[in-house]
Parts: structure tokens; sequence; C-alpha cells
């Protein structure tokens, strides 16, 4: 079987989780320490994509930019979006203004990517209580239907919905 290659990006505010979902998507380890990420970082996963006949399976290298996002550097970010189909925009529940710039990030990826898919993770899931997660998916729903193809409530620790916002963002590449 074939595997085809495909780039996608984790962009949102500094902190929020997006190194620590990459590292439990690709390795299944979390860790509590900040890893800073300097410019961008690229990691690999193999990645089994279902189409609309059950037995017809397509393997499928994503490639993932873990790419850091402060404003500063906005215009040097934007140049890590070429060529990207997929992105996973991140915040933090537990720091509201990074919910707040998602809407922000979500347009700044589409202005280079206007195609594109992209999955939004509300993280840090484990550290809220369940009734508040419910309140705040409801809260930041996102409006571009073409775009977004879902939001998930996230956990990089515990692994909470962090292997489905990439096999969600991996269906829609092929
Ligand atoms: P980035 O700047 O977006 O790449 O954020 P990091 O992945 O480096 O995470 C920043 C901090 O938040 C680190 O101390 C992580 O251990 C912590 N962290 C990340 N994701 C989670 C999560 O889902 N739950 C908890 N409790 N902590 C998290
Ligand atoms: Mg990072």
């Amino acid at each position: 079987m074939s595997t085809i290659s495909k780039k996608i990006c984790l962009f949102g505010d500094f902190g929020v989780g997006k190194t620590s979902l990459i590292r439990q998507f690709v390795e299944c380890k979390f860790s509590d320490e900040y890893l800073s990420t300097v410019g961008v970082k690229i990691s690999r996963k193999l990645v089994k994509v279902y189409q609309k006949n059950l037995y017809d399976e397509q393997n499928l290298q994503l490639l993932i930019w873990d790419i850091e996002g402060s404003n500063k550097f906005k215009a040097v970010a934007q140049n890590y979006f070429q060529g990207s189909r997929g992105a996973v925009i991140v915040g933090d529940v537990t720091q509201p203004e990074t919910l707040n710039h998602i809407q922000e990030h979500i347009q700044t990826f589409l202005a280079v990517n206007p195609k594109s898919y992209i999955v939004v993770a509300l993280n840090k899931s484990d550290m809220i209580a369940a009734e508040y997660l419910e309140k705040i998916r409801k809260m930041y729903q996102f409006n571009e239907p073409n775009n977004i193809l879902d939001t998930y409530i996230t956990s990089a620790k515990t692994g909470n919905n962090v292997d489905e916002i990439f096999q969600t963002l991996a269906t829609r590449l092929i």
C-alpha cells in the first residue's frame, strides 16, 4: 500500500499545550515541565485512514508542525503555514484569554490556506470540572462551516480526545 504525506500545523497561544498534545499523540508521553519550542519543530506519525468502504484503508504520514505562536512572530508563523491543508488550533480552558484568541488564529491560518481544514482543541480539560467544560464548549463555537470540522475538549495529560483531533483531521486530508 502506498503512503502519502500531509503537513498539518498546531497553532495557538503560548503555553496552551501544543507541544504536549503532539507528544501525547506521537510518543504517548506527558510531562509537567514546560518544553519550550523555539521557532518550529516537526514530528511525524503514521496513521491509517478508512474511507467509505471499510476495507479501503490508506496509510497517511502526518508531518506535524509545532509552531511557536507569539504575536511578535506572527509574520514568521505565516511562512510556516505554507503548504498545509490542515491545522489544530489550540486554546487552554484554564486561561480564557487564550480561548478568545482562537478566532484570530483561525483567520491567520485561513488567510494563508483558505481551503484548509481546522480542528479546534480546548485543552487541559483535566483541570476543570465537567459541568464547566460543557459550558465552555457551547460558548466557543466557531463559524467557518467549510473549514472547521469540529471542536474537541482535550487533555494532553490524560490523552482525552487527543487521537480524535488528529484522526478527524487526517480523514479529511485524503
Ligand atoms: P505550548 O507552549 O502550547 O507548546 O505548551 P506546552 O505543551 O509546552 O505546555 C505548557 C504547560 O502546560 C506545560 O507545563 C505542560 O505540562 C502543561 N500542559 C499541557 N497540556 C496540558 C493538559 O492537557 N493538562 C495539564 N494539566 N497540563 C497541561
Ligand atoms: Mg511548545
